[in-house]
């Protein structure tokens, strides 16, 4: 499944921020066929359209968009040279399909920072470092014999360019996700390395509280890091919203100044991060989210509820999340002509509310 991997230098706030995400947890609720591992997350996708949408059809429950969260240990510096457990995090971050790194920027001198002082830049670039220095040792490993496949095979020339290509950037310190496409390199020639820094980063800052607020300190921090997508939350604060009784979190939350947690950004930029979106479906049992690939066609969105509505595919009814809000009921936007039939060629757009119509 697609899982965002959160890696960070020790002591920065990892295990503060994975706890509070998997207190979050809504898979024993609605995705009980999942297996959990210790150090994996499911959580629910924010989204304030399916309360929306349970109102209006008298939905029973509710069911957000699964996101995975899988927490990275062992990635400290120097793990590519054998340091720590060395290249152990490697197993588990290839699974990834996208990489957050939590920062260090808050001050407490009571918590021990591993190089002995707080530089986000400086943590920025070690972690960098470690998994361009993972990824140039599997290009190093292969590329040999990738040379010596292309001269029996022509048709593997291009994979060696691109093996070579990622060879250079990666060289000079480039993470492929940022250099491949500028400098010509086709990574989806590289599926087989299993490339860990063609992968999309995302950064969450771990500030005081009392800096949420500094504009001009976050912009510093967003500049270290864009044009990746950054977080800003104090994890201490956002482990207590956690605990806290709903009315309780808002106080608190209102008290830093913020308007939603910073574990809510987190989730739903790290899902954008993805390339995915979500459609919606509405009924009086549940109002629920599917989790669809940006570009993904009707019959492929139908195959996420169940194979044998992809199969069995005939036609898709769809009226827009705002078209049936504006319309207050279906029976008004069918009225109104916002409800059309669509067939199997419609590509999907973010939050179409959707019914199927199919053949079993
Ligand atoms: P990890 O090693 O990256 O998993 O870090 P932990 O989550 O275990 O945090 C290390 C220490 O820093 C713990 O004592 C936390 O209580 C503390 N800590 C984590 N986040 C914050 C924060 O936002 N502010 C402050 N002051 N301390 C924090």
């Amino acid at each position: 499944s697609l899982t965002i991997g959160i890696v960070g230098l020790p002591n920065v706030g990892k295990s503060t921020l994975f706890n509070a995400l998997t207190k979050n947890d809504v898979l024993a609720a609605n995705y009980p066929f999942a297996t959990i591992e210790p150090n994996v997350g499911v959580v629910g996708l924010p989204d304030e359209r399916l309360g929306k949408l349970a109102e209006l059809f008298g939905s029973e429950k509710i069911i957000p968009a699964p996101v995975s969260f899988v927490d990275i240990a062992g990635l400290v510096r120097g793990a590519s040279k054998g340091q720590g457990r060395g290249n152990a995090f490697l197993a588990n971050i290839r699974d990834a399909s996208a990489i957050c790194q939590v920062v260090r920027a808050f001050s407490d001198p009571n918590v021990l920072h591993v190089d002995g002082k707080v530089s986000p830049a400086d943590d920025i670039e070690t972690i960098n470092t470690e998994l361009i220095l993972a990824d140039l040792q599997t290009v190093e490993k292969v590329l040999p014999r990738l040379q010596k496949e292309a001269k029996l095979k022509k048709e593997r020339a291009a994979t060696v360019a691109a093996a070579e290509g990622a060879f250079k950037l990666l060289n000079d310190g480039i993470t492929l996700h940022a250099g491949a496409a500028a400098a010509g390199v086709d990574v989806s020639l590289l599926g087989e390395l299993h490339l860990l820094t063609t992968k999309p980063f995302l950064y969450v800052f771990n500030v005081d509280e009392a800096e949420l607020n500094n504009a001009a300190f976050l912009d510093e921090l967003r500049a270290l890091v864009a044009p990746a997508e950054a977080v800003f939350m104090d994890a201490k604060i956002e482990s207590e919203l956690i605990d806290l009784p709903p009315d309780e979190a808002q106080e608190l939350l209102e008290s830093t100044g913020q308007t939603e947690p910073g574990l809510d950004q987190l989730i739903r930029i790290g899902f954008n991060t993805l390339g995915l979106q979500t459609y919606l479906t509405a009924g009086p049992k549940e109002a629920r989210a599917w989790v669809i690939p940006t570009g993904a066609t009707a019959p492929e969105a139908a195959g996420v509820i169940h194979s044998d509505f992809q199969r069995g595919f005939i036609k898709a009814e769809i009226v827009s999340f705002d078209d049936l809000m504006a319309a207050g009921s279906m029976s008004a936007a069918k009225a109104a002509g916002k409800v059309r039939m669509e067939g199997k060629d419609y590509i999907m757009k973010d939050g179409d509310v959707v019914e199927f119509r199919f053949n079993v």
